[in-house]
């Protein structure tokens, strides 16, 4: 049996991790951040290493290293007997992110719907990702040029997603919408 799972997709500042914690803490759902799972990973370690590479250039660490890490993630949970497809719905925050890691992930779980927290402006992105710089103490978004390199990552690798899921299985949010109405807008259309 394959999870039931609803993806939050959006660009990095659009709030998926604020949406994916309150959504996880519903009985019964799952929230698996991918920059989360990097950066729960001891730095030394090569994996560890290599995200910080490619973390730290605002790029996209490589697909068959971040499948991996997330197969094993999830096959831990679930080993402990915290998640089962049978019970849980996953709620995946920051993957897929590009169109190889769809296509896997199309084929691995029952994709039922995916949430765009939409952001078309730039500036206010930029400076949610200077706030949580100092708040998270991320590596990632304190350089502006950093910043710079991981909007457009998204625009040039992530974005293409979208169509790959279609209009029919997507919902658009406001993401400049305070946390509460951008989860009531989920809410509304979530249907399990
Ligand atoms: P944000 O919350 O800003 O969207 P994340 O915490 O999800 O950022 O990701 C931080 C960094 O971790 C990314 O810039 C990228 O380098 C790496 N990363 C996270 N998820 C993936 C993924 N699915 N594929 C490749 N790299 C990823």
């Amino acid at each position: 049996m394959k999870y039931r799972t609803i993806l939050l997709f959006g660009a990095p500042g659009s709030g998926k991790g604020t949406q994916g914690k309150i959504l996880g803490n519903i009985p019964g759902f799952w929230h698996c951040a991918c920059g989360d799972v990097f950066r729960s990973l001891d730095p030394q370690s090569p994996l560890g290493e290599a995200f910080l590479k490619y973390s730290s250039r605002g790029e996209l660490v490589p697909d068959d290293l971040t499948v991996s890490l997330w197969a094993e993630q999830l096959a831990k949970v679930e080993a402990s007997g915290r998640v089962s497809a049978e019970s849980d719905i996953l709620v995946l925050d920051g993957i897929p992110r590009n169109l190889p890691q769809a296509k896997i992930l199309a084929e691995k779980l029952d994709i039922r719907h995916v949430y765009h927290l939409s952001c078309p402006d730039r500036v206010k992105l930029v400076a949610r990702l200077k706030r949580r710089a100092l708040k998270d103490n991320r590596l990632d978004d304190a350089n502006e040029q950093v910043i710079t390199q991981r909007l457009l990552t998204y625009e040039e690798e992530t974005k293409p997603v979208l169509d790959f899921f279609g209009e029919k299985m997507t919902t658009h949010v406001d993401a400049l919408q305070s946390p509460y109405q951008v989860l009531r807008d989920i809410l509304k259309t979530l249907d399990f």
